[in-house]
């Protein structure tokens, strides 16, 4: 289908875009990468009067650390995730999830910002974040904020952004020695949303014992979860299997799945349960120095 017809706005800086907002006001949609967007309009499940293209802003599609954190820029794309080296050898997890996104084509437009400022439960980096503890920053009218991503997603299809704020960065605390991290997804076929997937990051202290356990929920629920009863069952301990297996099955009693074409509820929360446990492993092998 087509679209129905819009008035499209390109700027060339934050400021500019950010006035724009404010101008055109709720009927204003922001446009990155446009895989979420463009096939909605297409569909006419939304049909903005106005657009704001941000993709001719110069300097926004970085991806580099400072200061303790891994700060992913609004117009860095997906596939720049699978072929940052700090990504690579800090943040496998991220690497893991982009790869799981879709198919090239849309990892070669679709950012990692636009990801968490559509608010679907069924993408993927929610869980992915949740997991790190990453903070989301907003630019608007009065500068910029930061929000926690546990605050970020308050209901379905809904983020904390007000309408004239752009989601500008992903700031993702760099994990200190020890720590490891893994996104696993079932998927009916490749490039699907996620039947159910979880994301798991924990770091543990020179004796093993775990320090920090994040664990994010997709696809199970109207919202992206944090699993925050399975981290508490890990804080703590050693993780030996017994902890990991009760851990598993306090995520899949956090979840909250509907009965839908991917699956019963039941069969999805016990998918939670399985790829809790697996995710869990492999982190635990990643913090100890394994791949
Ligand atoms: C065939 C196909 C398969 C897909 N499969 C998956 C999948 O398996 N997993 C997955 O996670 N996703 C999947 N997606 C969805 C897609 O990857 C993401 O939702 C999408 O990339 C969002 O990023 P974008 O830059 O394309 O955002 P856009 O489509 O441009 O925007 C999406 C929404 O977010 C808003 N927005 C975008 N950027 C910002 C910003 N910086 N600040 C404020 N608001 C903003 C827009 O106004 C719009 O409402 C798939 C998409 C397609 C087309």
């Amino acid at each position: 289908m087509i679209p129905r017809s819009f008035e499209y706005y390109s700027p060339q800086t934050l400021d500019e875009a950010v006035s724009l907002l404010q101008k055109l006001g709720p009927e204003a949609k922001l446009l990155s990468g446009g895989q979420s967007l463009i096939p909605m309009m297409k569909l006419r499940i939304v049909s903005p009067e106005y657009i704001v293209d941000i993709n001719r802003i110069p300097d926004l599609d970085y991806i580099s650390e400072t200061d303790g954190h891994l700060r992913i820029g609004a117009l860095a794309r997906e596939h720049q995730l699978e072929s940052s080296e700090s990504v690579q050898s800090k943040f496998p997890i991220l690497a893991e999830t982009a790869k799981v996104i879709a198919d090239p084509l849309v990892r070669s437009q679709a950012t990692v910002c636009g990801n968490l400022a559509h608010g679907d439960p069924a993408n993927d980096h929610p869980a992915t974040m949740l997991a790190l503890g990453a903070t989301v920053v907003a630019t608007g009218p009065n500068g910029k904020r930061e929000i926690a991503i546990e605050d970020f997603f308050p209901g379905l299809f809904t983020t904390a952004l007000e309408p004239e704020e752009i989601l500008t960065e992903i700031k993702v605390p760099v994990p200190p020695p020890r720590s490891g991290g893994a996104y696993l997804k079932l998927e009916r076929k490749v490039g699907d949303f996620a039947t159910a997937g979880v994301a798991v990051q924990i770091s543990l202290d020179d004796a093993g014992v775990c320090t920090r356990a994040g664990i994010g929920l997709t696809n199970v629920g109207l919202t992206p979860i944090k699993a925050k009863q399975a981290e508490a069952v890990l804080a703590g301990t050693k993780l030996d299997e017994a902890t990991i297996q009760k851990a598993a099955e306090t995520a899949a009693s956090e979840s909250q799945p509907m009965d839908d074409l991917r699956g019963s509820a039941e069969y999805k929360r016990d998918l939670i349960r399985i790829l809790t446990a697996r995710a869990l492993t492999r982190a635990l092998d990643r913090a100890k120095g394994g791949a």
